[in-house]
């Protein structure tokens, strides 16, 4: 029997511990901002394996001067002590250096839109429900199995063995994979369990950015309101403009990964939306200020520069309209998710590989494809010269009500990347 089918073998009978493990890790709930209790559970695994993991508390201090950082929403809100990252280095031969793993934390949820408990799994045939068990629980559980089969069959690779399990991926990632690579786990390529629907692989993600325009007015009494301006009159305005700049921007967007493997989103690839609006305290006062903050989402290909200037100069053609406006221009700034995009080229190595063993694993095709939201995988290739590829299980739902994937997903996974660690770091004889 080749490894292949001993290593099958092993998962197969490890199809519970498998849902086991992803349940325990939905269950200890980690919110973004909140990712301890479910790395409890993954250092606990780790000692079991008899590997010894590094826990460590990201440092803003020490991340800030790097070029791929930001402050990110939930560091504002409640810093980064407390949120640890856990990696672990399974020593191999001389060969090369292989990353698996992924994101710990995961969304919150609006529990009244769902029809299950989003805390816990709930198995319906081969279908698995629950917060996180696609994004991407279920993808760190099923590495771990992979790393256990690759062990209880005696395999010893021919390179390291790095895994991962990183905080705040859904915010931006800084503290988490970012941090990670800082601390010296660089590796030669890298396998990122994302819910990319195996066997395609993901090899792009798109660049994302947070920003707050904050629009005037003139404060009066509604009864004299003709004698001032109404800041949620003007934010109209500046709404109105930023909706057309999509428009126009989705024109000449083109960003084929992010709709070859999903045809409906053609033409939709990036999006700009406004999000939230703040404005008045009174029914009967002009508001003097109206904030809105929003995301904007672009391709690889586009700087951040560029989409920033696009962004300013939209809301500096309107004030400029406005006769009140060009005088009390509004304000345009950045904050939280400021992530580049990136692309890897698909005739990589790891890129080769992942798509050739998914293929054999799962006996369906698969293709190359390009997230539309940010990716963790962008600090591998942007900052580090490494090729990193999202590789994990089908995912429905994500950050949405009734999250789910399946267990054949799931198995699948973790035979995928016990195989490409066995093909690309090698195997000694
Ligand atoms: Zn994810």
């Amino acid at each position: 029997m080749n490894h292949v089918d001993t290593i099958q073998e092993t998962i197969e009978a490890k199809e519970d511990e498998l849902i086991e493990l992803a349940t325990d890790l939905v269950e200890a709930k980690s919110v973004t901002g909140n990712e301890v209790p479910a790395q409890n559970v993954i250092v606990d695994r780790l000692e079991h394996l008899d590997l010894e993991p590094d826990v460590w508390d990201p440092s803003a201090d020490d991340l800030a001067s790097h070029e791929g950082y930001f402050e990110t929403s939930s560091y504002d809100d409640v810093g980064y002590e407390g949120r640890p990252n856990v990696a672990a280095r399974i020593k191999g031969g001389d060969g090369p250096t292989l990353t698996v793993g992924g994101h710990i934390d995961v969304v919150d949820v609006t529990e009244s839109e769902w029809n299950r408990s989003p805390w816990t799994v709930t198995q319906e045939e081969d279908t698995l429900y629950g917060r996180g068990v696609a994004d991407m629980k279920g993808g760190l559980a099923s590495v771990l199995i992979a790393i256990e089969a690759l062990a209880e069959n005696d395999i010893e690779l021919n390179g390291d063995l790095l895994f991962q399990s990183t905080i705040e991926e859904e915010d931006g990632g800084v503290g988490g994979a970012l941090s990670v690579l800082e601390r010296g786990y660089v590796p030669d390529a890298a396998v990122v369990a994302e819910p990319f629907n195996l066997p395609n692989v993901g090899i792009a993600s798109a660049g994302v950015m947070y920003f707050r325009v904050t629009v005037p007015g003139k404060s009066v009494h509604a009864a004299w309101g003709h004698e001032g301006v109404n800041a949620i009159g003007n934010a109209a305005l500046v709404y109105q403009a930023l909706e057309e700049l999509d428009t126009e921007r989705k024109a000449h967007i083109d960003y084929e990964p992010a709709y070859r493997a999903n045809p409906d989103l053609e033409g939709n690839v990036t999006n700009l939306n406004l999000g939230m609006i703040e404005a008045g305290d009174w029914p009967s006062t002009l508001p003097a200020e109206a904030i809105m903050k929003g995301r904007i989402g672009w391709p690889p290909g586009e700087s951040r520069a560029e989409v920033r200037a696009q962004i300013e100069d939209a809301v500096a053609a309107v004030a400029k309209e406005d006769s009140w406006l060009s005088e009390y221009p509004p304000e345009v700034e950045w904050f939280g998710w400021q992530a580049e995009p990136h692309e890897i080229d698909s005739t990589c190595e790891i890129a080769t590989i992942a798509k050739g063993v998914g293929e054999a694993v799962t006996g369906r095709s698969g293709t190359y494809v390009g997230g539309n939201a940010g990716l963790d995988e962008r600090f591998y290739t942007l900052y580090y010269g490494v090729d990193a590829v999202s590789v994990g299980p089908d995912g429905a739902n994500l950050h949405g009500a009734d999250e789910h994937t399946t267990v054949t997903s799931l198995k699948e996974t973790a035979l995928t990347t016990a195989v490409i660690a066995t093909e690309y770091c090698g195997v000694s004889a």
